[in-house]
């Protein structure tokens, strides 16, 4: 087992050239002692309530200070649990008057994809800072204007991709920049579940925006990017979903694209409703990074092949608690540091631009060029 010093984690991630703009703060930024900053939830589905909000506990920079929902006797229950005062509790009717609420810094929205950038728009004319969880948002013109809200308004924006505070993750980026694998020839991408209940929100296209690309899809295309460190030229897409399966009325099931990036590196990603993966696998012309499995919420494993040996990575812990913690507690202190979030509005963008090229490449639309 291969080991790695912390230092060498934490400085590989200030490298990362797709993620880290200009200025922006590293997931290794200090903390200023004396304040957590102040987030409220919006949406008390799954992800909020079982996931995001126990982590809490764990930040150091971070604390939930309000609720958002639609339904009242569930906000009281967690209020109760999280020691949220009731005048923080809002409806999504009185969503507005957080402005008035000085304990908020930040609002995290974890509603159905369809609200996302209605929440994070109202957000920022409220004066707050933004997390929205991914994808964005169901439309190129909507995370356009998430942007731009954010901008004018004056508020930071980060979209929820927590894999970049995630320890094997941020290792695989390091190797793949620092040449462990040699020259980075292909990268493949593989994410899936099996979906049951036909009537859940994720296969309504009104809320989820579309199929499995907009749940696990995104990752495919979040970990290419982070892993070569470039944007797709040219994309070509296929999709395969059974129109007669109730599960897939409206939203399709499985869909694979080709990405030419432009220093010759092929990639291959696919999502899909109907079979399980997690999987990102990255090979250079003296290796391979296997990511196996890649982005679950625990028990990543990574693999490296090279000189004719394989290896697993165990890497260091990263500097947060977990990878929740990480994402809570950066954004927080890039709010305190007056720093852009490294998870950046304009990458979600970038996102949903690939998003809505695969989806037009798989309706018939040939290759797209970006
Ligand atoms: P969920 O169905 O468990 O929760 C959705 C919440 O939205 C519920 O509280 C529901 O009451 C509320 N809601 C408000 N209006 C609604 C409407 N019209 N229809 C349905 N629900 C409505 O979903 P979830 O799994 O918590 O996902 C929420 C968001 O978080 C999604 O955007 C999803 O992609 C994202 N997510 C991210 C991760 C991650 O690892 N980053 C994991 C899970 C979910």
């Amino acid at each position: 087992m291969a080991e790695l010093d912390r230092r060498d984690l934490l400085t590989g991630l200030g490298g990362l050239g797709l993620a880290v703009a200009a200025g922006a703060c590293s997931a290794a930024e200090p903390a200023r002692p004396g304040r957590k900053i102040g987030y409220a939830i919006v949406g008390l589905g799954y992800y909020a309530t079982r996931i995001i909000m126990p982590q809490f506990a764990n930040c150091r920079s971070s604390r939930l200070t309000a609720l958002v929902s639609g339904d009242m006797a569930k906000a009281r229950t967690f209020a109760a649990q999280y020691d949220v005062p009731e005048r923080s509790l809002y409806t999504y009717d009185t969503f507005d008057r957080i402005r008035d609420n000085p304990d908020v810094d930040v609002v995290y929205v974890i509603l159905p994809n369809s609200m996302h950038a209605e929440y994070t728009i109202r957000s920022a004319q409220a004066g707050k800072h933004v997390v929205t969880e991914k994808p964005m948002s169901v439309s190129v013109s909507e995370a356009e204007a998430m942007v731009a809200a954010c901008r004018k308004a004056g508020r930071k924006l980060a979209v929820g991709y927590r894999s970049h505070f995630q320890p094997h993750n941020i290792l695989a980026m390091k190797l793949s920049r620092d040449g462990s694998i040699g020259t980075r020839r292909y990268v493949h991408a593989e994410h899936g579940f099996v979906q049951g209940d036909p009537t859940k929100w994720r296969l309504k296209k009104a809320l989820a925006g579309g199929g499995s690309l907009m749940d696990m899809g995104v990752y495919s295309v979040q970990a290419m990017r982070y892993l070569t460190g470039e944007e797709p030229a040219a994309i070509t897409a296929r999709s395969s979903t059974d129109r007669k399966d109730p599960r897939f009325a409206e939203v399709e099931d499985m869909i694979s694209w080709t990405f030419e990036f432009p220093s010759g590196v092929i990639g291959h990603g696919m999502s899909s409703y109907s079979s399980n993966h997690n999987h990102v696998r990255l090979t250079g012309d003296k290796g391979r990074i296997d990511l196996e499995p890649a982005t679950p919420y625990e028990g990543q494993a990574l693999r490296i092949a090279r000189g004719g040996k394989e290896e697993r990575l165990d890497p260091p812990p990263g500097p947060a608690v977990n990878q929740f913690v990480g994402q809570l507690d950066h954004m927080a202190e890039c709010i305190l540091n007056d720093r852009p979030p490294l998870i950046s509005g304009e990458m979600g963008l970038q996102d949903m631009r690939i998003v809505d090229a695969i989806y037009r490449s798989a309706a018939g639309g040939g290759t797209i060029r970006l």
